[in-house]
């Protein structure tokens, strides 16, 4: 078994971590932030993800899992380093090196010989190679082995995986990489490190698109009378297309979908190849946030009844399943109403205290308190809970009895023999 460092304790790294030390290795997973490690330490999870919390207990217990703060301190006994950095994005697009440069700064010198540095992170095509010129290091490999984990599903997303992908620029070093995983039952696709990279960027980008072509296809059943969850299973049959991420939603978001394409855009963009049709995806997609924020003012009579009334908004993370809110459809909508003058008031069970980038939005504690008073419910992530709710007394709480429901997640017939107006997605 592996001695190995995980360089980052966010959703990735903690995940990795947690999940190679149930596996049996001796992990020692760093993070910058003290406080984050403090409260690791002291066995409570900063973050939400479904049994990862019993995870990294069972693997404390058992000696095999233990936090560090920095990346020095976990890295100079390792043979494997995890990179589970943000890679987030810059203002073009391009993906801001800022967290890796430091972290390598930091390790460059401490690593063991023969170790071998692992980036885990989702890194634009040519950072492995960039990497292994960078540290000057001949006794160290740089390997690119990509994450798909899925917030929300994310331990079984990794000790379940539909493949491994393994980048290296040589067969002994991704045998080595391979090894870790040697218990998991999947696929193992090894490549070099440029495909692998690229393999992460499309995977997301493909799935990004796929959503953006149900989010049209929902919009032209509007127009033509048809029902989008007819049209997505019967196009779901085809074993060619298949039916998973055929639901249409407010729009696509979150941590990885927005930031992933824009980076594969700008690589293409520095290739010389101009990839008009993921830019065009990229921007239906904003466009399809507004058309869902509009369906909101469109139950109102006027702008001035909007602006007068209050709008109860259900979900705000990007998922259900998840406390992760970066780059959130839900806030993207929000914002539009905001612009536009909305008094909003929202509820969402991972959420209990004012955004700072929502400004003026009220958070409710309970989803009754949130439709008190209100003229229409928006619905924007898919919280299952939602569905199971006392309509009745919904009903009876909002001023009137208006839903937009952004997930589809409601069934229109009962929901209407309570008295609502039902607005669903491409229906
Ligand atoms: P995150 O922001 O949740 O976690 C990153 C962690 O790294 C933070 O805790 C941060 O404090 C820490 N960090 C920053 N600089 C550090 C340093 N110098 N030393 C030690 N720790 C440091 O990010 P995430 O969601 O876990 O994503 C990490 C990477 O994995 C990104 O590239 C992302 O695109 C990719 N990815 C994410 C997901 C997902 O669903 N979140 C899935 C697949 C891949």
């Amino acid at each position: 078994m592996a001695n190995i460092a995980v360089i980052g304790a966010g959703y990735v790294g903690l995940t990795v971590g947690a999940s190679l030390a149930h596996l049996g290795h001796d992990v020692t997973i760093a993070d910058i932030d003290e406080t984050k490690v403090e409260l690791l330490k002291a066995g409570k999870i900063p973050l939400f993800e479904i049994g990862l919390s019993e995870l990294v207990a069972d693997n404390v217990r058992n000696k095999n899992l233990k936090f560090v703060v920095g990346a020095s301190n976990a890295s100079s006994a390792a043979e494997f380093h995890f990179l589970c950095l943000p890679t987030p994005p810059n203002l073009d697009g391009s993906t801001d090196m800022g967290y890796f440069d430091s972290a390598i700064n930091e390790i460059e010198k401490v690593m063991k010989p023969g170790s071998i540095l692992v980036n885990k992170s989702t890194l634009p095509v040519g950072t492995a190679a960039r990497l292994q010129d960078r540290i000057n290091r001949n006794d160290i490999q740089v390997v690119s082995n990509p994450e798909f984990l899925s917030e929300g599903n994310a331990l079984h997303d990794f000790l379940h995986p539909s493949r491994i992908v393994i980048g290296a620029a040589s067969a002994e070093t991704a045998a080595r990489v391979a090894e870790l995983y040697a218990n998991i039952d999947a696929p193992v696709l090894i490549t070099d490190t440029a495909s692998a990279e690229l393999i992460k960027h499309t995977s997301n980008a493909f799935l990004a698109m796929k959503l953006t072509f149900v989010n049209e296809i929902a919009t032209l059943c509007e127009l033509v009378g048809a029902d989008i969850i007819d049209v997505a299973q019967g196009i779901g049959y085809d074993p060619r297309i298949g039916s998973s991420y055929l639901k249409p939603g407010p729009g696509w978001g979150g941590s990885c979908f927005p930031k992933d394409s824009a980076s594969l855009l700008q690589t293409a963009q520095n290739a010389g190849f101009d990839f008009e049709f993921l830019e065009k995806a990229i921007k239906l997609n904003q466009e399809h946030l507004k058309r869902t924020a509009q369906k909101v003012l469109d139950v109102f009579p006027s702008l001035k009844e909007f602006q007068d009334g209050t709008i109860a908004v259900w979900g705000l993370t990007f998922k259900a399943g998840t406390d992760d809110l970066r780059s959130s459809p839900s806030l993207v909508v929000i914002e539009h109403l905001l612009d536009k003058g909305a008094r909003i008031c929202a509820y969402d069970p991972m959420v209990h205290e004012l955004l700072p980038q929502l400004d003026g939005v009220t958070i409710a504690n309970d989803p009754y308190a949130a439709v008190e008073g209100a003229n229409a419910l928006v619905i924007l992530t898919e919280w299952e809970e939602f569905s199971t709710l006392n309509f009745e007394k919904i009903k009876k709480l909002m001023k009137s009895p208006t839903i937009i429901d952004a997930r589809n997640i409601l069934q229109r017939s009962e929901i209407e023999a309570y008295g609502f107006d039902y607005v669903g997605m491409g229906r």
